[in-house]
């Protein structure tokens, strides 16, 4: 029954057992955490043979020592093995040091300092820059802009990723619009797989900036939980076909693959772009380390073995998904207090609560000892306008700990919707 459906009396009784459940709830003194999308101890396990694979191996297939500086693309043989799972062919991928964030914020850094391919000056020289953030979206991508004082324009995601109209609209208007952050494969935090359509329609669009960037962060390309292998337009491809070859970095990384401490991180892209990024990286490093990336060349061995091991990774993570799931349908479905899509890759859950809730929720379950992302790291600036997005992250507690925990959310997400209701009729 809709909330429109009951009456006040019905609502407050519903609000008076929410009350007493979340009062049991506080009882238990829980001390969970659904914050980070970080590997559990038992994914990170799976790895572990990586740690002594060399064996005091350190040569390439080329026969070059790996233990010395040089190499600043990366070790072919791993380039070879991501290559196609990122969609980008090998030789215009390079494979660098542990963090694709890292990579992004210096992408931008770099564009700030030095004359992109295509760009007529640097972004530090431009009067104002502005990127386009997909909401709800990942904070991280938010920071890197704050940091630099770029203006942060939100626009909504949609089943099919970003509303295309909208961004099609906005890079059209405005040559200051200089890059859109998009998570094109199980976004974070909401899961959504990029349609073809969206897409083509990225690649092909005009934009009033001539040096316009989508930032490709495809964290979660192999992190599939399902039997399903959806597979995104390659996007790089796309864009040499529409006349734009230089519009997309591709970015991705091992962190949630291996070791989120001691992955590899990868950026690829146009020749032109590459070339221009390797140059600039090259002042800053005699080059990335290449023992490491040997360890994930013998441990992984190939894609074959990539997919094998995301399976050993889903067999942990889906039953938690599962369990997050589970634990909002018992509560909440056929109530309009909370909507969410399961996603079927990924490491988060999106969940999207009555308008003008979700920070009490997020304040509700920290007084029951369940920490979770606070209200609004999903949007530019820590703001969201509506205050109703809150994103789980179920991967580091063990399965029984999230079926608890997201049962308390589910709690709270009663208690403060039936508050609000109450509030809203007042
Ligand atoms: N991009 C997205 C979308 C992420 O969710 C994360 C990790 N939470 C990262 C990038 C960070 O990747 P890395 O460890 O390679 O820096």
């Amino acid at each position: 029954m809709t909330a429109a459906e009951l009456t006040t009396e019905e609502i407050v009784v519903l609000r008076d057992a929410a009350r007493r459940d979340y009062d049991d709830l506080v009882a238990k003194k829980l001390s969970l955490d659904l914050t980070r999308g970080k590997p559990s101890s038992a994914q990170l396990d799976l790895s572990e043979p990586m740690l002594d694979i060399l064996q005091g191996d350190h040569t390439a297939a080329d026969g070059t020592d790996l233990r010395n500086y040089g190499g600043p693309a990366g070790l072919p043989e791993l380039r070879d093995i991501f290559g196609p799972l990122f969609q980008v062919p090998s030789a215009q991928l390079l494979a660098a040091g542990n963090s694709s964030l890292e990579l992004m914020h210096d992408t931008i850094v770099q564009a700030l300092l030095g004359v992109m391919p295509g760009a007529e000056r640097r972004w530090a020289d431009e009067e104002r820059l502005v990127f386009l953030c997909p909401v709800p979206g990942y904070d991280r991508h938010f920071s890197i802009c704050e940091r630099f004082g770029i203006e942060m324009v939100p626009v909504a995601m949609t089943p099919d990723g970003p509303d295309m109209d909208e961004v099609e609209r906005l890079v059209a208007a405005d040559p200051a619009v200089k890059g859109i952050w998009c998570v094109p494969k199980y976004s974070n935090p909401d899961g959504t797989v990029y349609s073809d359509e969206t897409v083509a329609r990225l690649a092909a669009m005009p934009t009033a900036a001539p040096d316009f960037r989508i930032f490709w962060d495809n964290a979660y390309a192999v992190h599939h939980l399902t039997e399903e292998r959806p597979e995104i337009a390659d996007i790089l491809t796309r864009c040499s076909e529409s006349g734009h070859p230089d519009r997309v970095f591709v970015f991705g990384s091992t962190s949630k693959v291996t070791m989120a401490g001691g992955g590899v991180a990868f950026f690829g892209s146009s020749p032109a772009n590459v070339a221009w990024f390797a140059a600039a990286s090259a002042k800053r490093t005699i080059g990335p380390d290449k023992l490491n990336q040997l360890r994930h060349v013998k441990f992984l061995k190939d894609g074959a073995g990539v997919e094998a091991h995301m399976r050993a990774h889903a067999e942990i993570v889906w039953p938690k998904f599962e369990a997050v799931d589970k634990a909002l349908t018992e509560q909440l479905e056929g109530s309009d207090l909370a909507s969410w899509a399961l996603p079927k890759g990924g490491y988060f859950v999106a969940l999207q609560v009555l308008p003008g809730t979700a920070s009490e929720v997020v304040r509700l379950a920290k007084e029951a000892g369940i920490a979770l992302t606070p209200a609004g790291a999903t949007h530019p600036y820590g703001k969201d306008p509506e205050d109703s997005w809150i994103r789980l992250a179920p991967t580091v507690p063990v399965l029984a700990d999230v079926a608890t925990a997201m049962a308390g959310v589910a709690t709270c997400v009663r208690l403060a919707g039936f508050d609000k209701l109450l509030a809203d009729r007042a």
